[in-house]
């Protein structure tokens, strides 16, 4: 990360989609997806999307250059190849892509084929975010995905034989009973394909999903705090040792393969948002869609956005999510954050949680930022350094 990349954040914008299909509903998720959908829901969707980037496009696109699309989900790699196109041209009518530096497709292996992999390419995407999870068929059957270890493999190969030089894997580790062999049987499965990025978050039990309910019943227990805690800090040294450096908690790429669209959230850039549930941030303000797909095509039916509700974001907000946006990614630009909130954070942090410093953070090159230790209680220590400022 750079000044540059800092400072150009006025000008930029980024573009999120979100297409709430998937083909089956897993027990975890807390996403905004149908698990079964149909054709004519899908055109439908298509149809409302269109209306909605004309009309969004309208109210709050102000010529900026595009720096990043984002295709997530869902699954949208469910989309047919031919309303994938309609929404791409309509992308393309509507906003300045010529600074365009990275366009991500969410996808699932069992909806990427050969024929949707190319029509991305065709359309500029160059990047893919392959949702793998775990390369353990018992693994797999227990977190309801419908694909299994070797299919991963298979559209992986097939993706980079398509032509794509960026590519994500996601995994998520600490399942319940799951152990540490099991794990890093995972993770060298991932290293082995050699990826430019790998995600790996560690199981959540969302409030609302079956996961939860059965957690509620006492059917399914979480790892003890420890075991979690050394496996997430074995796999921030094996994801180094492979080449992979960690910026940010759950994240990991090749030198230069960071997700630039999740960096631009992390430090402010604004972005606009389509689809059901999306949320978008435009000149301090935070605005989101109904979470319902009938609602949405509703009111875009009518010609209306279908914004549920919107929030400021003030100065005081707005310092609290740089702190603990910032520090849970690359760390904080502590020159950059002098200047726009007037604080120096560094002499605060030296005067009052100085033992902090080695084991939980460090800095360098002006930037404050956790060590692996630091990561792995960072709302913790997020609390102390906002505790320092008030
Ligand atoms: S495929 Fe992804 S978005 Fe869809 S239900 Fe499963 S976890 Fe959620």
């Amino acid at each position: 990360m750079s000044g540059f990349f800092l400072f150009n954040k006025q000008i930029m914008l980024s573009l999120y989609f979100h297409i709430p299909f998937c083909n089956h509903k897993c027990f975890y998720c807390d996403f905004y997806s149908l698990g079964k959908f149909n054709k004519n829901q899908e055109d439908a969707f298509t149809e409302s999307l269109l209306i909605e980037i004309d009309l969004s496009a309208k109210k709050y696109y102000k010529n900026q250059k595009i720096e990043t699309i984002f295709f997530g989900g869902g699954t949208p790699s469910v989309l047919s190849v031919y309303n994938f196109n309609k929404i791409a041209d309509k992308i393309k009518q509507s906003f300045d892509l010529s600074n365009l530096i990275e366009w991500t497709m969410e996808a699932n292996p069992e909806s990427i084929t050969k024929e949707r992999l190319e029509n991305y390419l065709q359309n500029g995407v160059n990047r893919l975010s392959i949702g793998a999870q775990s390369f353990n068929n018992d693994e797999l059957i227990f977190l309801e995905r419908i694909h299994n270890s070797d299919e991963i493999k298979e559209k992986y190969y097939l993706s980079r034989e398509s032509g794509f030089e960026n590519i994500s894997l996601d995994l998520i580790f600490s399942l319940p009973k799951q152990s540490r062999e099991n794990w890093l049987n995972s993770l060298n499965s991932v290293f082995e394909l050699d990826p430019e990025h790998i995600s790996a978050y560690s199981l959540i039990f969302e409030e609302k999903t079956k996961l939860y309910n059965q957690f509620q019943k006492g059917l399914i227990l979480p790892n003890d705090p420890d075991f979690e805690h050394d496996l997430y800090i074995e796999t921030i040294e094996l994801m180094e040792k492979n080449g992979l450096y960690q910026y940010e908690i759950s994240n990991y790429s090749k030198i230069g393969k960071e997700c630039k669209h999740n960096l631009n959230y992390w430090y402010g850039t604004d972005y606009l948002s389509f689809g059901p549930s999306a949320h978008s941030f435009i000149e301090n303000k935070r605005f989101w869609n109904y979470r319902s797909l009938k609602k949405y095509n509703e009111l875009l039916s009518q010609k209306i956005i279908p914004e549920e509700n919107f929030e400021i974001i003030n100065t005081e907000m707005s310092l609290t999510e740089a702190i603990y946006l910032q520090l849970r990614s690359k760390g904080i630009f502590l020159e950059e954050f002098k200047a726009k909130f007037d604080i120096d954070l560094l002499n605060l942090v030296n005067m009052k949680l100085e033992y902090l410093f080695h084991k939980h953070l460090n800095v360098e090159n002006n930037i404050l930022r956790f060590t692996p230790e630091g990561y792995s209680i960072s709302d913790e220590i997020t609390l102390k350094i906002m505790e320092v400022i008030e």
